[in-house]
């Protein structure tokens, strides 16, 4: 057994920036030995050549949309071309739901744009991993990433959290079947937020990350690199045993039960303070809210928006 990534090859979905926690994936796979065929989406074609630019360890990008079956069959046509031969890793980094989802409560979501956000951010699994089966040596691995919000009720996460809920299960059914068919293992990290293009399009994301780092036990927010080392032990032989399994990279914050400080919290609730985290301002309250009522949430209205 070995730890070292020489001579595996990779393929990375979900690279828009600097910033994409599959950016910092594929440089951690790269620093072991690894090299990488990336899927890049058209639209941020510019940035990403620039970031692909003079990387011996990038065999090459080709564009790859997985919205839609042509794109990502597409995809691997191209790949056996230009870049022929099996890949040991797949990564799978993508997470989109459509800005009209996410600022409204998730009762009015569309028929339209909850297809759009589980077809981009759950289904694309499924597709991608049948695409790479056939091209995946026999001890593979398949990664993705997920968020607390398909375990818990996060305020702003919105659709995201049913689609990273589907995501989390289909993380168990593909272990079972590619584990199976082929010895390959699937995994999925759960990371806490980081501010990535994805991550800022949450509602309300400033306040998670300082919620975060108040509340957690290691008192830090995470960040691309934490992720990226937890990727690298799930994808290499390091977790050779494990297959269908979320694992936690949040700086522990999915442990808590209750808040740090939670009689600090109540004694502001009581006086009438709306609880927030020492840096960040307090979340809006409606004005017409009772000062007893303690810790206030925007309350959901149904049929009217508000
Ligand atoms: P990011 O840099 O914006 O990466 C998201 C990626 O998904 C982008 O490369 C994006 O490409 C791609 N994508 C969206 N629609 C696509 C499509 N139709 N076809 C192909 N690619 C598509 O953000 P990130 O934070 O690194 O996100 C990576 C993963 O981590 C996502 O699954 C996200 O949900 C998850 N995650 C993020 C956080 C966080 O706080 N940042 C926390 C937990 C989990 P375009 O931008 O070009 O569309």
């Amino acid at each position: 057994m070995s730890s070292s990534l020489k001579g595996k090859r990779a393929l990375i979905f979900g690279v828009a920036s600097d910033d994409s926690i599959a950016w910092a994936i594929a440089q951690e796979l790269a620093a072991h030995g690894a090299t990488c065929v990336m899927g890049y989406q058209k639209r941020f074609l510019s940035r990403v050549l620039q970031l692909f630019k003079d990387k011996p360890w990038i065999e090459g990008y080709l564009e790859c949309d997985v919205a839609t079956e042509e794109s990502v069959a597409g995809f691997f046509q191209q790949a056996a071309q230009k870049h022929p031969g099996n890949f040991d890793m797949m990564v799978h980094a993508i997470g989109f739901a459509p800005a009209t989802a996410l600022q409204d409560e998730v009762v009015r979501t569309t028929e339209a744009d909850w297809n759009t956000a589980l077809t981009v951010s759950s289904y694309s699994l499924v597709r991608l991993t049948r695409h790479t089966m056939p091209v995946m040596n026999a001890g593979g691995a398949i990664l993705s990433l997920t968020y607390l919000g398909a375990d818990r009720f996060v305020p702003g996460y919105r659709v995201m959290s049913a689609a990273k809920a589907a995501l989390q299960e289909l993380n168990r059914e593909l272990a079972y079947t590619c584990g199976r068919e082929k010895q390959v293992r699937v995994n999925t990290i759960s990371a806490g937020p980081i501010r990535t293009l994805a991550g800022s399009g949450v509602p309300g994301f400033s306040t998670i990350l300082d919620w975060m780092k108040h509340a957690s036990p290691l008192a830090r927010n995470v960040n691309q690199v934490d992720v990226a080392k937890s990727a690298y032990f799930l994808l290499s032989d390091l977790a050779s045993g494990v297959t269908g399994q979320l694992l936690y990279v949040d700086a522990g914050y999915s442990i808590m039960g209750v808040p740090p400080d939670l009689d600090k919290l109540l004694g502001q609730a009581a006086a009438g303070t709306p609880p927030a985290p020492p840096t960040t301002p307090a979340a809006p309250t409606p004005a017409s809210s009772p000062a007893s009522a303690g810790p206030r949430a925007q309350p959901l209205i149904f049929g009217q928006k508000k």
